[in-house]
């Protein structure tokens, strides 16, 4: 496997909040940030440039701060944009303490700490070997950043989109609840939309398939995963046209 070549030059990497978090699921894990940026660097060592975008779910999730306070919906979701800011920071420090050079930028204005995400700058960020750390999500409340990251992929034209997940990939129903659940080894878009499978918002997978974008869901708690995708092997759950 030494002398294998990558299979994408470009991916964009969507990381959910809970896969920067502590042992309970909330906060920022130091263990997690660097399982996390340690995945990121193997693939930026094949020659892959990386684009990843953060959730926010481990600080705050809008739809559920909303239903449990008196702040107005649209302000939560904000709040939560914020939240992937928190978290693209942490990432960055991250994966700047192992040598690689980054830039973090927002759909969010927060000129204080990061760059405004303008596409071309974000392409050029990639061509000179940066890794883009996307936060804000769509800039937009209402929505996830799953859609950003599909967004996100379309437009800096990745060949794939990274979805890390808790679990090996996409099951029929929730392996941790339902033991003998089938595990898809490959699904088509159509069927992932019309089956409702819990993979990512439909509204992202759509955006992928319009965009002819396969998506890769794959478990971000087995080291080496991310390289061994880019390389070719079979790891995870490969969402296509079929
Ligand atoms: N959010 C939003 N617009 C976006 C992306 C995110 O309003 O385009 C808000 C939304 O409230 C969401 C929160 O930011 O709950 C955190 O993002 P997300 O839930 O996607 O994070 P993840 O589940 O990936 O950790």
């Amino acid at each position: 496997m030494l002398d294998a070549q990558p299979k994408y030059r470009r991916i964009q990497l969507k990381i959910s909040g809970e896969g920067l978090a502590g042992p309970g699921g909330s906060g920022i894990g130091e263990e997690a940030l660097h399982r996390v940026a340690a995945e990121i660097k193997s693939v930026h060592d094949l020659g892959v440039q990386v684009a990843v975008t953060v959730g926010g779910g481990n600080i705050i999730r809008g739809s559920t701060l909303a239903a449990q306070s008196h702040i107005p919906e649209a302000t939560a979701h904000y709040m939560g944009m914020l939240a992937t800011v928190i978290n693209a920071l942490a990432l960055q420090e991250t994966l700047e303490a192992l040598g690689l050079t980054t830039r973090v930028m927002s759909a969010v204005a927060v000129a204080s700490v990061c760059e405004p995400f303008v596409r071309r700058r974000c392409v050029r960020h990639l061509q000179k070997d940066r890794v883009a750390i996307l936060a804000g999500g769509t800039g937009r409340p209402f929505v996830t950043t799953d859609t950003a990251a599909a967004l996100a992929a379309a437009e800096i034209a990745a060949e794939a989109l990274f979805k890390a997940t808790q679990v090996d990939g996409v099951y029929s129903a929730d392996p941790k609840q339902v033991p003998n659940a089938e595990f898809y080894r490959t699904l088509t878009y159509d069927r992932v939309i019309n089956e409702r499978l819990k993979v990512m918002d439909l509204s992202a997978v759509d955006m992928c398939q319009r965009n002819h974008i396969p998506i890769v869901v794959f478990n971000l708690h087995k080291p080496g995963n991310m390289s061994r995708i880019v390389l070719g092997e079979p790891v995870g759950t490969t969402i296509g046209k079929g």
